[in-house]
């Protein structure tokens, strides 16, 4: 019989115990040890069957076992002692509150959110990204609001077929069992979130709020009985199906996200966030939705609008795979915003010029999310080094008249959050030689622990790894169709002592899956090598619309199947944070070999390294910049090679090969104490000096101080006064927009400085300098409204100049024809070809860069 209505019956905890329900509503418990034992302490069976999640043991324990622990002074000390911790945690001073006038909040958009297992609301990367963020803004006091979707499928649950086809489930979640509450006004009605829909359909969503240590998260949820038939069913999954579907998605994070920011923090009396960050292009619409409250409620024009929300507005872009990157057809944006759900101030051409791929190369047909998210924000950039390059090759079309490295795309590289990621064992064990003072300086106690133990701590994570590996391959081959009685192999699947390798992430064809199939008779050779045996441990999901993906899936299940290496090399079914938690820090090493440079960042590589795990990678995203040949091993790359096809021969030749010589020889080559004292030594290395890096703490670190700083002093010198300097910057930049093409450089020369030793004809010498004069035409433009600048270098043949140097020329005043007159002298400190030329751009005390307006005049060369 099926039931009409379902609701959930909660819990009442005695008094003593009381507590426990904030402990385990506050997601802090999911990086905290000690308050996760806490809820072990309660009922260690339940606390596994519940897969370690606080809110279902509170539901799931019985009444007496309540009363007894109400009644166990020990314990009730316990719950004491955790809850003042966590009070503790939200409200004591923090790195931020020691800044000078930072931002008073900073909003947080993105579509997923990894923060623990037991809130399935993630995909990837993108989603555990924005969960590290988050955490690591608590820990540091940042006011960080986050706003995002609630899913109520949230992603889709791996398994497989007897022939190891990729097989999904998507569990229907109920917020009731979820660490969430409903957001409430102060007469206790539950919030609303209307956004408007084409055909007078209006869309309505609660919002449900998620405590992230002290940063709140709001997830928007349209499953209420309001909406009318497919209203409801807008947030039922990550990543909506149709490009309708996505965008109602995207339109709901977006313009309602804006719309529950506003709601929290009046029914919170928490400041308005001075600071917009995008996590990818598709929360863009909140531009759009302030741009509309600033022309409803402040009387600004599109313009002065746009330059008031450019001005607060951060974009960071993920991926430079454009497969990765959000579309939609023109025709869609258009019905969404214009016809009867348009809206007056905020025109559905400017709307979608906003989105307009209007460089070489781009679809006159489509709207682009990342494009937008460019154009609605003053600051961008990239998650690594070598990201951040290839976003300014990539999107450079944006700003004509500047070479790429002037785009302004920053980077800033991704880090992971520590306290999620490394295994408790690792603490435990450095403290037990150290003491617990240790872990005030975790990488510099690192440098005094003993070989032994550093080893103890690398064979205890492998040994747990091979342990739950065995668990999750006999329980995959139960789900596949096999009997008990035919697996009893997976007993003695993986050794707990060999040398360990995973591979674990999402399968889009540029991670390359099965490049280590490539041949397949080495990659035996390798794992049954009886005196230095190396092991595999693999795991990934490919999306459920991409057959190819799940045909690699399928075909690196099919040789971990084969009886002659089926001991040697596991795939475990449904990657998750939880399985990662055991994954990462059991492995001896770390692989990853996207085809470079198409890798945006990674992470899970940084999470291995936390942990003493060795990266043996393609030197793409994070490895590129920070490998530094002692922390691991780089793939030799065949970047000139066209043929795809060769070059992943050439590149799965080269893995074979460090795998075999160097990694496999170095973790086998032992003491007269059977240690691997060589492969210890790059554990401590990694660890002392890659651990600093790759923490989330300095990622959020420097996100405020390189860009929510900046960007929060540029929203208030816009606000300011009625909004008088976006009005200024609006009304300025439609002047020097149309005055432009007046500006022209007509003449340039430079001579080289006397340096007193010289007699007659002077010549520029190294550590001279060079004079530069230009005189330039600005027509009706202000000498303090455009900057004349020299730009400077090394040249290669084609006299392009590479890696080059500006500086400001003088204005020096008119000349008898009209003319402006500048200069200046630039030092000559490289040797060999050198180039310069000059150029003029314009200038406003609000931009953020010069090439902002994509405007620059360079000398007119026939
Ligand atoms: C860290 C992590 C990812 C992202 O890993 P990449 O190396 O960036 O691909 C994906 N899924 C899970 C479960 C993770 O923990």
């Amino acid at each position: 019989m099926k039931a009409i209505r379902r609701l959930t019956v909660r819990t009442v905890l005695p008094e003593p115990l009381s507590a426990l329900t904030e402990l385990a509503t506050n997601l802090r418990w999911s990086w905290h040890e000690p308050t996760r034992a806490l809820f072990e302490a309660i009922d260690p069976e339940q606390w596994e069957h519940v897969r370690h999640d606080p809110v279902r043991l509170l539901g799931a324990v019985r009444t007496e076992r309540f009363a007894q622990l109400a009644a166990d002074g020990h314990f009730t000390d316990r719950v004491a002692a955790a809850a003042e911790d966590l009070r503790d945690y939200l409200t004591k001073p923090k790195w931020y509150q020691n800044l000078e006038n930072p931002p008073r909040a900073i909003a947080y958009f993105s579509p997923e959110y990894g923060i623990t297992a037991v809130l399935p609301q993630y995909s990837g990367g993108l989603g555990i990204l924005a969960g590290d963020h988050l955490k690591a803004a608590s820990d540091l006091g940042v006011p960080v609001i986050g706003v995002g979707l609630l899913y109520k499928r949230g992603y889709f649950r791996q398994s497989l077929s007897r022939d190891g086809w990729q097989l999904e489930t998507y569990p229907l979640l109920d917020p009731d069992n979820l660490p969430l509450t409903k957001l409430r006004d102060r007469d206790g009605h539950a919030v609303r979130v209307t956004i408007g829909l084409p055909s007078l359909r209006e869309l309505v969503a609660q919002v449900w709020l998620a405590t992230v240590g002290r940063v709140p998260l709001l997830l928007l949820d349209t499953d209420i009985e309001e909406n009318a038939d497919g209203g409801r069913d807008v947030t039922d999954r990550l990543y909506g199906g149709s490009p309708e579907h996505r965008l109602h998605q995207e339109m709901l994070l977006g313009i309602g996200g804006i719309r529950a920011v506003r709601a929290y923090c009046a029914i919170s009396g928490t400041p308005e966030p001075e600071v917009y960050h995008t996590n990818e292009g598709h929360a863009g619409f909140l531009g759009v939705e302030r741009i509309r409250e600033l022309v409803e409620e402040h009387g600004l024009d599109f313009d002065e609008a746009l330059a008031a929300v450019r001005a607060g507005t951060l974009f960071t872009t993920h991926t430079p795979v454009p497969a990765g990157i959000d579309r939609f057809p023109k025709e869609l944006i258009a019905e969404h915003f214009g016809g009867e759900n348009g809206n007056p101030g905020v025109p559905v051409d400017r709307v979608l010029a906003l989105g307009a791929e209007t460089y070489p190369g781009g679809d006159p047909g489509c709207f682009n999310m990342a494009v937008m998210g460019l154009r609605l924000a003053q600051r961008a950039n990239g998650v690594s080094v070598l990201h951040g390059e290839v976003s300014r090759e990539m999107f450079g079309g944006l700003w004509p008249g500047f070479d790429a490295p002037e785009v302004p795309i920053t980077s800033i590289t991704n880090g992971v959050h520590a306290m999620t990621w490394v295994h408790p064992l690792v603490t435990e064990l450095i403290e037990r030689e150290l003491g617990p003072e240790a872990m005030r300086a975790p990488f510099e106690a690192v440098g005094r622990i003993s070989d032994k133990t550093i080893w103890e701590i690398r064979s205890r994570l492998r040994a747990e790894l091979v342990k739950e590996a065995r668990r999750r391959v006999y329980e995959s081959w139960l789900a596949r169709g096999a009997s008990a009685a035919e697996l009893g192999w997976t007993g003695s699947l993986l050794d707990p002592n060999a040398l360990t390798i995973g591979f674990a992430r999402r399968v889009p064809s540029y991670k390359r899956l099965t490049l280590m199939l490539r041949d397949r008779e080495r990659l035996v050779r390798l794992l049954t090598n009886p005196e230095r045996p190396v092991q595999l441990v693999i795991a990934g999901k490919a999306h459920p619309a991409d057959d190819g993906g799940k045909r690699l899936v399928q075909e690196l299940v099919r040789f971990a199947d084969e009886a002659r290496v089926r001991h040697r090399i596991a795939f475990l079914p449904n990657y998750d944070m939880a399985m990662a938690q055991t994954l990462l820090p059991g492995c001896d090493v770390w692989l990853n070999n996207p085809l470079r440079p198409l890798e945006a960042c990674g992470t899970s590589g940084m999470k291995a390294a936390l942990n003493g795990g060795l990266n043996l990678s393609i030197k793409d995203g994070w490895w590129d910049e920070w490998y530094d040949g002692e922390n691991g091993w780089a793939i030799p790359t065949a970047d000139g090679v066209e043929d795809p096809d060769r070059r992943d021969e050439l590149e799965a030749a080269a893995l074979y090969d460090l795998i075999e010589h160097s990694v496999a020889r170095r973790f086998y080559d032992r003491d007269a104490a059977g240690l691997p004292t060589r492969w210890i030594e790059m554990v401590r290395h990694t660890l002392t000096t890659l651990g600093p890096k790759v923490l989330a703490g300095r990622m959020v670190q420097d996100y405020v101080q390189r860009l929510y700083e900046p960007a929060a002093l540029s929203s208030r010198a816009a606000a300011a006064d009625g909004f008088a300097g976006s009005r200024e910057l609006a009304a300025w930049t439609k002047r020097v927009r149309r005055l432009w093409p007046m500006v022209a450089i007509e003449h340039v020369d430079a001579e080289a400085e006397p340096d007193g030793r010289t007699e007659g004809g002077r010549r520029p010498r190294l550590g001279g300098g060079l004079r530069i004069r230009a005189l330039v035409q600005i027509g009706e433009l202000a000498p303090d409204e455009v900057e004349v600048q020299a730009v400077f270098g090394r040249v290669d043949e084609d006299d392009q100049l590479r890696s080059a140097a500006l500086a400001t020329l003088e204005h020096l005043g008119v000349d008898e024809m009209g003319r402006n007159r500048y200069e200046g002298v630039i030092d000559l400190e490289q040797s060999g070809p050198f180039g310069y030329t000059v150029r003029a751009v314009p200038k406003h005390r609000m931009l953020s860069s010069s090439a902002e307006l994509g405007l620059a005049t360079l000398p007119y060369s026939g």
